[in-house]
């Protein structure tokens, strides 16, 4: 794409500029995209480049400078156009055939070191034929906050995309939600794929099946590779994505984590998340959390995340009928809530220290920690990190010495609840042996970091940016985040 035109030999030496990308996307041809330029900036400043991921796309971090970072993801004069790529979706249950990238590009796709295709896709870099009445810009917070989402969601072990680099442009910028003006970047994700539901919606729109037919071709090709040989891929595709999807929201939710946005044009065709607007993380359990400030009637709020994607998945079968039959998605899609319950049950037994649990006793245990978690609304991440921390063997002598020393501390109303979990916590440990605690210690610890990305936790890094352009404590979160 763009990079390889890059002309002067300093660029040469910049390894995202000699990157092998791929041009999967584009040899589709442009009835998918928009050629767009990027915007020139005032300022080019680094604020975050994540070394983490960068083995995997082939480069070794000590050889890639700063310099390097702000050249190919922020200086974009005299270079190729990017893709704005084309899409509709439901919005809060509405269809909007005005959508499309409005302030992104795929930059570039690079096949990484794990075999798979990754997109590049920026974030804030300026306007396309998409924009509508926005001005193309990313909020130097927003980009922040998509940074931290990604890297904490990624160490609860969701499968979502992940950030690569954040520079900070220079512009002052005007926002309903941010203290404004308020200061501009460009955000670089890396993700499976920027290929939606709504990407496949346009097409039926459109009316052209044939368009759908050659979309859906390259998603197996590209992200289903395995279906290729088989005669009824199609619908096992279907049936795949059902079930990635199903497994995505159980990780949401067990990690207590709320999209906020789960309109169609936010759903990868991959089944990864992606887009981290005004998400959160909920501070207790409350099923009717709602992250977004203009979700008025909570429609996706924390505990509608399972039937909202499914009725997503339910949307995407009107552009796919012209290729698959309807009765076999619908058939297959009949599956979501067991693929959901059944990811749901392992990746909380896993936060609870098991690795796998019976179902009596597993799902009793489930019942009465979410029981205990609603009615005490002791915080959600506290609760089980405060689980991992306490931990001790003696939890499997005596029902009474569960989580004794704990910072969780019932009230006279919740004294029953949380006595009936301690039980039945002890309970569940004499199912092991005593030379598995350690392993269940571990678990626990591994499941459940200390640190969380809560609303405050956010504000307080954003706070010393904003007053005095600090960006110690947003670092120093960053390697906790990565490293805990
Ligand atoms: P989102 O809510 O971030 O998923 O965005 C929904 C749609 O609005 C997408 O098509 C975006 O590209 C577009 N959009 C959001 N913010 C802006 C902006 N500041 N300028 C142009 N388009 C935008
Ligand atoms: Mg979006």
């Amino acid at each position: 794409m763009n990079l390889a035109e890059t002309p002067n030999t300093e660029n040469s030496h910049n390894p995202f500029l000699t990157l092998n990308y791929e041009p999967a996307l584009e040899s589709l041809g442009d009835d998918y995209y928009d050629a767009v330029i990027a915007a020139n900036f005032p300022q080019h400043i680094l604020r975050w480049r994540n070394d983490a991921i960068l083995p995997n796309l082939g480069l070794d971090p000590l050889a890639v400078t700063d310099k390097d970072f702000i050249t190919a993801f922020g200086q974009f004069q005299g270079r190729k156009p990017l893709l704005a790529l084309r899409y509709h979706g439901y919005q809060f249950g509405t269809y909007n055939p005005d959508l499309g990238d409005g302030r992104g590009f795929l930059y570039g796709q690079v096949r990484a070191k794990d075999g798979n295709l990754y997109d590049f896709g920026t974030k804030g870099s300026g306007k396309t034929p998409y924009s509508r009445g926005g001005d193309g810009m990313l909020t130097l917070k927003g980009g922040m906050r998509e940074v931290l989402a990604a890297e904490a969601l990624h160490r609860l072990g969701v499968r979502t995309s992940r950030c690569l680099t954040m520079i900070e442009t220079g512009l002052s910028l005007w926002r309903g939600d941010e203290p404004s003006p308020t200061r501009s970047s460009v955000m670089v994700r890396v993700n499976s794929s920027h290929i939606r539901f709504g990407t496949f919606e346009r097409l039926h729109y459109l009316q052209r099946p044939d368009l759908t037919q050659k979309l859906l071709d390259h998603v197996i090709e590209y992200y289903y590779p395995h279906l290729i040989a088989e005669k009824n891929q199609y619908v096992l595709f279907y049936a795949e994505l059902v079930k990635r999807v199903a497994e995505l929201v159980a990780q949401w939710m067990a990690a207590g984590f709320c999209h906020g946005v789960l309109n169609t044009d936010n759903m990868s065709i991959t089944g990864e998340s992606f887009d981290y607007g005004p998400y959160a993380f909920i501070p207790t359990y409350d099923p009717y959390f709602t992250s977004a400030y203009f979700d008025y009637y909570k429609r996706y709020c924390y505990s509608h995340q399972a039937s909202i994607c499914q009725l997503n998945l339910e949307l995407l079968q009107e552009p796919l009928k012209a290729i698959i039959d309807k009765a076999e998605m619908e058939s297959a899609l009949r599956k979501f809530n067991s693929y959901y319950q059944a990811e749901y049950h392992l990746l909380m037994w896993k936060k609870l220290g098991f690795a796998q649990l019976e179902l009596p006793v597993g799902n009793e245990l489930l019942n009465v920690t979410i029981q205990f978690l609603q009615d005490s609304q002791v915080g959600y991440h506290e609760f089980f990190w405060e689980i991992a921390r306490t931990f001790t063997i003696k939890w499997r002598e005596e029902p009474g010495l569960v989580l004794k020393g704990s910072h969780i501390i019932p009230t006279s109303e919740t004294a029953n609840i949380f006595e009936n979990w301690c039980e039945l916590y002890h309970k569940t440990l004499n199912y092991f042996e005593v030379e598995q605690m350690d392993i269940i210690a571990q678990t626990l610890l591994t499941h459940n970091p200390q640190t969380t990305l809560l609303r405050p936790m956010i504000e307080s890094v954003w706070e010393p940016i904003a007053q005095e352009d600090n960006w110690q404590p947003f670092n120093d979160l960053l390697k906790t985040i990565q490293c805990q």
